[in-house]
């Protein structure tokens, strides 16, 4: 029923009625809450009645409109949009637009390079033919989400992150030095918007921001979405709002902000989880729109000047995909696609070398971070680039990657690190049982030692499914269910003959099937895979 007109000229929007006699009206979305709520509440202002073809106004971002059939009381359809509206020019611009190159990261969440191949062969057939440099060896650095973006943002490890930004404290996060503050100190406008509030990278079982952290910030439009439009679930989620997808309106915003701000330099992120998380075949549904999608930033003259990085976070880490064979690299490869302008491949050809060179090399979330800080300085020499506190030996990926690098060098703790050949060894092996005793153990131990988590019940081996070792290594891959619960974990364990005992870091063992609610008791995060209440 409704239209929204974008005006280039003078960058205005227009809500256009398809049928002029209905009546329309929108509720303005704002931010609301304070405190622990600053991240997790919105408010909707009264419904304002509006005539055909309304000049949207400069302060209204995010609106829901109700239409109805004149002298109707019943609402006949009710939408969601948002409006992104120019930021003031940046005063003093360190540089023209040509020699600062805008940025989009344009991420998937749970999104191998094996599964995006198989679940979206259109996208990927058009990032094969278009300047897409793909690099089929990065690695996670961490087990799920928010170690991984906070790498890419922070160059922090997990448990800087945890201990500079803390992000369970009100305001803490809004500390952290994310790498769109160093963008926005340089004039640039800058975004951030992801789907799915409730598990929302910043937001699960976390505070989120006390203060917008970007000009543009998609949560408020996000909450309200939710909570005000008709919901389809798809496993679990909220995979349609109203009349969009829920990916849709994080990816409408991401086309919304490129475009006001093409003509300046720009930083914006923008993350989807509504389409991947929880089934690994739902990135087909999302396929040709992708493409679309990508086609239309090209129309738009957004890749003239902008870095894209098309990536995700990881793989898909638990359900029927985790447990095959491959199920080890699926978890470990997220995709990452790169696009460079023309300017940039031009002017500096040494980049574009290097990127191609890195295609089978290993690389790391720390890598794109380097890469961020590296494209705020395109001039500097390498050796005089910043490097990522959480891993000093990581650098941009425009410059080339050394064929003997190693997981360590990548800042890739050794649980996530795929290289290496690994021999099977039999899983009655007395010292196999005693490796997965112990595991078990320690997480009984783990759990103990965690605040918050009494209601947890006692864990006891069920079964060792597989072991494999490491190269020539005295490191174990263990596969094993645990009781009560049914709980299907991955560990590594460094086995010492000598003391008979193992060394393992227990947040990093991999839960392999979805715990669901069996977990429902504990709020502690690194408790919940472990759980049974
Ligand atoms: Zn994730």
């Amino acid at each position: 029923m409704l239209k929204v007109i974008y005006n280039e000229k003078d960058q205005t929007y227009k809500l256009h009625k398809n049928y002029p006699n209905a009546a329309c009206c929108y509720k303005q979305i704002l931010r609301a809450g304070a405190r622990t709520t600053a991240d997790s509440k919105y408010k909707l202002l009264s419904c304002v009645t509006f005539p055909q073809d309304f000049v949207v106004p400069p302060d209204v971002e995010a609106v829901i409109t109700e239409c109805r059939r004149p002298y109707s009381s019943k609402v006949l359809q009710k939408d969601g949009f948002s409006f992104v509206h120019p930021q003031k020019p940046d005063p003093t611009p360190s540089s023209s637009p040509e020699e600062r190159p805008s940025v989009l990261l344009w991420g998937i969440d749970s999104l191998s390079r094996m599964n995006f191949e198989l679940t979206m062969p259109l996208t990927y057939k058009y990032f094969r033919e278009q300047p897409w440099y793909e690099l089929q060896g990065y690695n996670k650095m961490g087990d799920n989400t928010f170690p991984n973006l906070m790498a890419i943002l922070t160059g922090f490890n997990q448990t800087r992150s945890y201990s500079k930004c803390r992000p369970t404290a009100v305001g803490g996060l809004d500390a952290c030095p994310m790498i769109w503050k160093r963008f926005k100190a340089e004039g640039y406008a800058t975004a951030y918007a992801e789907d799915w509030a409730s598990i929302s990278t910043f937001d699960y079982l976390k505070k989120g921001f006390r203060r917008r952290p970007t000009d543009v910030y998609g949560r408020p439009l996000v909450l309200a979405l939710e909570k005000e439009l008709k919901k389809k679930y798809i496993k679990e989620i909220p995979y349609c709002l109203g009349r969009k997808s829920s990916a849709e309106y994080i990816y409408d915003l991401a086309e919304q902000f490129t475009e006001v701000h093409k003509n300046r330099s720009f930083f914006g992120m923008f993350w989807t989880n509504s389409f991947s998380h929880n089934d690994f075949s739902l990135p087909s549904a999302m396929d040709a729109r992708m493409v679309k999608y990508m086609r239309t930033l090209d129309h738009n003259g957004i890749m003239q000047n902008t870095i894209i990085i098309f990536f995700s976070d990881h793989g898909t880490r638990f359900g029927l995909l985790r447990k095959l064979d491959s199920g080890f690299l699926e978890e470990r490869l997220p995709v990452i696609y790169i696009r460079l302008p023309k300017w940039i491949r031009d002017k500096y050809p040494e980049f574009l070398d290097n990127l191609k060179a890195n295609k089978n090399r290993l690389t790391s979330p720390y890598d794109i971070h380097a890469t961020l800080k590296h494209i705020l300085e395109l001039d500097t020499p390498a050796e005089q680039l910043p490097r990522p506190e959480g891993c000093p030996t990581c650098h941009s990926v425009f410059q080339a990657v050394s064929l003997s690098r190693n997981c360590s060098l990548a800042g890739i703790d050794d649980h996530w690190c795929s290289c290496g050949g690994f021999t099977e060894v039999s899983s009655t092996d007395q010292m196999a049982k005693t490796i997965a005793e112990q595991l078990v153990e320690a997480i009984n131990q783990f759990l103990i030692s965690l605040k918050g988590t009494q209601k947890c019940r006692h864990l006891k081996l069920d079964k060792i499914m597989s072991v494999h070792r490491k190269g020539n290594s005295s490191v174990y891959l263990i596969q094993l269910s645990i009781s009560p619960g049914g709980g299907f974990l991955e560990a590594s364990a460094e086995w010492n003959p000598k003391t008979q005992k193992i060394s393992t870091s227990v947040p990093s063992i991999s839960r392999l099937d979805s715990y669901g609610t069996q977990s429902r008791c504990v709020q502690v995060k690194e408790a919940k895979k472990f759980c049974v209440c």
